[in-house]
């Protein structure tokens, strides 16, 4: 069975996708724990960093860069912001699909 992020990214199950181009979607956090709380999810379904392979290095430098933008557009560059990702229970990854959190918008708890 497909994973939530491989329906979201083949728009079998709604959600607010605010980018998108060939490799990545970058989609509102359904529950924002920061004013701006965005997911970059690479197309490609990858279940975590432990699942990569040599072959993806491309894919995870343009996901940085795919968040750069992103965070450029929305205005938190020159604020600041926090990349997480999570890997594993322990870290409270819920979803095995690799996604990167983008959260910013303001100094709060978690900064
Ligand atoms: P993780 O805990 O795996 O690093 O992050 C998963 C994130 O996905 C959580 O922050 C959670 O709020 C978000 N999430 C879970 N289900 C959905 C959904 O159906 N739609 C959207 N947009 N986000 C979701
Ligand atoms: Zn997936």
């Amino acid at each position: 069975m497909e994973c939530l992020f491989c329906k979201i990214v083949n728009k079998e199950i709604p959600a607010e996708i605010i980018y998108e181009d060939d490799n990545f979607i970058v989609l509102k956090d359904i529950e924002p724990k920061a004013p701006i709380h965005l997911l970059v999810v690479p197309k490609k379904h990858i279940p975590s960093v432990n699942h990569l392979e040599l072959k993806d290095k491309t894919l995870i430098g343009e996901l940085f860069l795919v968040a750069q933008k992103i965070a450029k557009e929305k205005g938190v560059d020159k604020t600041g912001y926090r990349l997480t990702l999570n890997v594993g229970k322990d870290a409270g990854q819920t979803i095995d699909h690799l996604h990167l959190h983008l959260m910013g918008g303001g100094k709060l708890p978690w900064a």
